[in-house]
């Protein structure tokens, strides 16, 4: 059975362009820096995002792992949202590996840090506190519902940061939903801040991988810590190949993702017992169940299932649905009507 799944962007699939890419890549050893794919692939992803230069990793985890290591030593401290990727889902890779001390900052609902959280918590020279290196900002944020951070607020973090001698790190897992949403260039909004990084796999739909970008000298200390990670990869352009075809084609597409999970949030906030967040600003559309719905989140998944539609809860009454490249019409169709017929009961 060919399933409707939207529990992710991550489970996107590569599209004929790609694989057809991917077989006829040119490939070297990435180790020596002699894959032409791999190093197009980084050229490319640096002069999209305005910085000097990139290095392709193997997640967007690792992505975020390396920059912040690069930017931060040991017993150094790096202000993060508290419902960030990093502090929820990285499995403290910062502090368990880097020895990074995490301080973390309640998003405002945009996925936004006010500056003035930020300055609060800032630490004086102080041999009792650990010194502040960083921020970190996730655009979109995933847990704050998909969110955007504007040209604007990046610009004003960034100045904010640097007159206090501080670094930004950009986790832009979904930078590129970022910049579709607000039809702006993507390096409007990852130009200001020191490093960047973003997801290939998600609703780019390469199968694997993301870029790091920032200075020529902060990616050559990166490209050090992405080996003694054991993330330096040989023949990886035959991977690479399709995160060009994901950069040259699939950028421009996302609006289709955020027009289709608006027409899912318009048919899902009709059903009665499903309180949606609002309307999604890009791919994910967030609600809860009500109380008059006596079916658990499970029940739902494995009901949904039995229709052929795969949905993710992301707690105990709450859902995400993901839209992406092989969701269409159809497909939204079918999950409105499914819903209707599970909770009907
Ligand atoms: C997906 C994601 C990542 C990294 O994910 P990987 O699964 O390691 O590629 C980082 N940040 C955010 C906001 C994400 O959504």
């Amino acid at each position: 059975m060919e399933y409707i799944d939207l529990r992710s962007d991550t489970v996107t699939k590569p599209t004929p362009a790609m694989r057809e890419a991917m077989a006829k890549a040119e490939v070297g050893d990435d180790v020596f820096g002699d894959d032409p794919t791999i190093n197009q692939l980084q050229e490319l992803a640096a002069s999209m995002t305005g910085k000097e230069a990139g290095l392709y990793v193997p997640s967007g985890t690792m992505g975020n792992l390396v920059g912040i290591l690069a930017h931060c030593g040991r017993g150094d401290e790096a202000v993060l949202g508290a419902r960030a990727h990093t502090v929820l889902y990285e499995g403290g890779g910062i502090s368990y590996l880097g020895g990074v001390h995490s301080r973390q900052v309640m998003e405002q609902p945009d996925g936004s840090l006010k500056l003035d959280d930020i300055a609060a918590i800032l630490r004086p020279d102080d041999i009792h506190q650990p010194p502040t290196k960083l921020v970190s900002i996730e655009n979109t944020h995933n847990r704050c519902g998909g969110t955007f951070q504007t040209p604007e607020y990046i610009r004003s973090l960034a100045d904010f940061a640097h007159e206090r001698g501080l670094v930004v790190h950009m986790d832009g897992a979904r930078v590129f939903n970022a910049a579709a949403a607000q039809k702006v260039d993507v390096n409007q909004l990852t130009g200001p801040v020191d490093s960047v990084t973003f997801c290939l796999s998600k609703g780019l739909c390469a199968p694997v991988g993301s870029v790091l970008c920032g200075s020529q000298v902060f990616i050559n200390r990166a490209r050090h810590i992405r080996k003694h990670l054991g993330g330096g990869m040989r023949q990886a352009g035959i991977i690479a190949a399709a995160g060009i075809v994901a950069l040259e084609t699939m950028t421009k597409r996302l609006v289709e993702d955020h027009a289709r999970a608006r027409t899912l949030a318009e048919g899902l906030s009709e059903i009665s017992g499903l309180a949606l967040d609002g309307m999604p600003p890009t791919n994910m559309v967030f609600f809860n169940l009500s109380e008059s719905i006596t079916l658990t989140v499970e029940q739902i998944e494995e009901k949904m299932k039995a229709h052929g539609v795969l949905v993710h809860a992301t707690g105990a009454r709450r859902f995400r649905l993901v839209t992406h490249y092989w969701i269409d019409d159809a497909a939204l169709e079918k999950t409105i009507s499914a819903f209707k017929e599970v909770l009907r009961g």
